[in-house]
């Protein structure tokens, strides 16, 4: 029996392992890592499409730029269709009709759409090639953790034979169905989340037609000549989205990701194919498609307890936890684990391993809690255009300027920053909540009064092209420029809402509206009725303050409603002494200027 001593051995040879044990090895070429892993071949498996920090991630971190652009796709962002489910207008289904989200350019940060199967063996030998063991053919059969100091034993399995290899680190990367994981459920519990019903079902299929053929000149116009079909394609539904992510050799990879509230079970291939094939867009591309294989979960939404220990374990990728893979999260949750590894591997003091334990077992806490809040309650907004317009800007806009801005500059390797961010965590929580909720709340006012997909039909929006925050990040982090520009987003999203809901106008670009949306006033945002008396009533009282402090107090009484907020001069004023009106209409009228508008490059003007 050989017994071998390592720093660190990650069990399972998937995403996860391949990335992070990468990362460690090239930041600290002593560590003497092992990789154990059941299978000689790799498999197609979802993990497909990467956005901006698990691309910069695998770019800058991994070194693998020269590797991706020359073995997989380079993507060209995230993009939404639309449709009307009952009239398209009048006229017969026409993909240039539906509204679409989507650039027109290439994004900043480049990302790509990798085959698995290729990336995960690829990586084996990459990552060999740097000094790390990898044993394929190798099954992990147990693990005996050894107490204070003293290394854990993992027992491995191989043509018949076991054998035993030591070392100070374990890392659970096994994956999500491994039952290998039954050695962690007892030290770190899993938690099968209720809260957000997801269920998935995907496969691989040969023939898909070429999105870009559907169309004419004018609609290829609009996105610039860019390939939508190297975009990641969202079919967008109530209650649902469809993916189609194309990853070369002519395989597309299509998926669906539903509510199981709203939608049928869609676990069995005969039902994914023929919810696929409901779908007019979905159904032309898959006219002469045949299906290579085929997977689905009844519920996607589940977390360990804990992802580290003093007693020198962690839980990282599947093994760890998985929310959703709407907005195609899972490659940057493994690279922020990686930076998060990096705090607990290299060797240190007892003392301060505790302190860093805890600090990450928080904060990955408060991740998996507050990305949730993304995902909860929000599909069935998810068939609107309207509604998705407004919160795909919030989220895209929210990711790039603080997700993709702390990555950029390294911000999860320090652990004040980490610190910081957990300080702040029960206020995060409370302003991304209010605004969530109101894009749930707005779905299902625009259910019940029958203007749900009011706007599905020839709308084309950009916003999911680029921020000039993405040419700032290049300099350097900016804790206030980042802070602010969260503050406008905010404040954005909050108008937005109300003008969508009540159908008003002109509160966007209202000076003292704007400066009326305050953080507290935003954190207890409530799209209703009542909010939006009680802040129009505040807009009306900072009014009066204004004119009692130019006029003195004269008893000047203004009212405020949602009307006001287009008219010249809110109702009740007009009968003023002819210098307090002109006062009045002056400060009424001064335009406001939200950034969030300003960072939005909207790109060529198409036709
Ligand atoms: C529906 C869906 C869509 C997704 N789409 C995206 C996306 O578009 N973009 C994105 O970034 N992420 C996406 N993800 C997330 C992505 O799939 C995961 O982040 C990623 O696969 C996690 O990798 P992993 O290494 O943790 O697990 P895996 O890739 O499953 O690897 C686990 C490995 O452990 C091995 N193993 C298991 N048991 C043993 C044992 N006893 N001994 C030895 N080896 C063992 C397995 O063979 C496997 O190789 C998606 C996930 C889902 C469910």
């Amino acid at each position: 029996m050989k017994t071998d001593h390592y720093d660190a051995v990650f069990l399972g040879g998937g995403l996860a392992s391949g990335m992070m044990a990468r990362y460690l090895k090239r930041e600290h070429p002593d560590l003497n890592i092992l990789v154990i892993e059941k299978n000689t071949t790799t498999h197609y498996n979802p993990g497909e499409s990467t956005v901006g920090v698990a691309g910069l991630f695998f770019i800058r971190d991994l070194g693998l730029s020269t590797y991706l652009y020359l073995n997989h796709l380079p993507k060209c962002g995230l993009r939404y269709l639309f449709h009307d489910r009952e009239t398209h207008n009048g006229k017969p289904f026409d993909v240039t009709n539906c509204s679409e989200i989507g650039p027109n350019i290439l994004p900043i940060f480049p990302t790509f759409q990798v085959d698995r199967k290729r990336l995960d063996a690829d990586l084996w030998r990459l990552n060999r090639e740097i000094g790390i063991e990898v044993e394929t053919g190798n099954l992990v059969t147990d693990v005996e953790f050894g107490e204070g100091d003293a290394l854990h034993k993992v027992q491995v399995s191989s043509n018949g034979k076991s054998r035993t290899v030591e070392t100070r680190w374990v890392v659970n990367s096994l994956g999500r169905g491994s039952k290998t994981n039954d050695i962690f459920d007892r030290l770190s519990p899993i938690t099968i989340d209720d809260e957000h019903l997801a269920a998935g079902a995907w496969g691989r299929f040969t023939n898909t037609g070429d999105i870009d053929l559907l169309g004419d000149d004018a609609w290829r116009k609009k996105v610039g000549y860019t390939a939508r079909y190297l975009s990641t394609n969202h079919f967008m539904g109530r209650g649902f989205w469809i993916w189609a992510i194309p990853i070369g050799d002519g395989v597309v990879s299509w998926g669906i990701v539903y509510d199981k509230n709203i939608i049928r079970d869609l676990t069995q291939q005969d039902a994914f194919v023929e919810f696929l094939k409901e779908q007019p867009l979905v159904a032309k591309l898959l006219e002469d498609a045949e299906i290579v294989d085929f997977q689905s979960h009844p519920h996607l939404t589940w977390k360990r307890e804990s992802f580290c220990s003093t007693d020198r374990w962690a839980c990282v990728g599947d093994a760890h936890g998985f929310l959703d893979p709407f907005y195609s999260p899972g490659c940057d949750v493994l690279s922020r684990q990686a930076y998060l590894l990096e705090h607990l591997i290299p060797e240190q003091e007892p003392a301060q391993l505790k302190e860093k334990v805890d600090l990450v077992n928080e904060y990955t806490w408060h991740e998996y809690d507050l990305v949730k809040l993304l995902y909860k309650d929000q599909y069935n907004g998810f068939g609107s255009f309207e509604i998705f317009n407004i919160k795909s800007l919030w989220d895209f806009h929210s990711y790039t300027n603080r997700l993709l801005w702390y990555f950029y500059d390294r911000k999860y390797r320090d652990g004040d920053f980490v610190k910081a961010a957990l300080k702040t965590k029960d206020k995060t929580m409370e302003l991304t909540a209010a605004i969530q909720d109101g894009f749930r709340d707005l779905a299902l006012y625009l259910t019940e009064t029958g203007q749900y997909e009011r706007q599905n039909l020839g709308e084309y929006s950009l916003r999911q092209n680029r921020f000039r925050i993405e040419e700032e990040m290049l300099t350097g982090y900016d804790d206030a420029i980042s802070v602010n520009n969260h503050f406008q987003i905010c404040k954005f999203t909050v108008s937005e809402l109300i003008e969508s809901r009540f159908g008003l106008k002109g509160l966007l670009t209202n000076r003292m509206a704007q400066h009326a949306l305050s953080v507290a006033e935003l954190s207890g945002f409530k799209l209703n009725e009542e909010w939006l008396e009680s802040f129009c009533g505040k807009v009306a009282r900072d009014l009066e303050s204004q004119l009692q402090d130019k006029f003195g107090n004269n008893g000047y009484h203004v009212t405020v409603d949602g009307e006001s907020f287009s008219q010249p001069i809110p109702k009740g004023l007009d009968d003023l002494p002819e210098d307090v009106k002109s006062y009045a209409t002056n400060l009424w009228q001064e335009k406001a200027v939200n950034t969030v508008a300003d960072s939005l490059i909207t790109g060529p003007k198409s036709g």
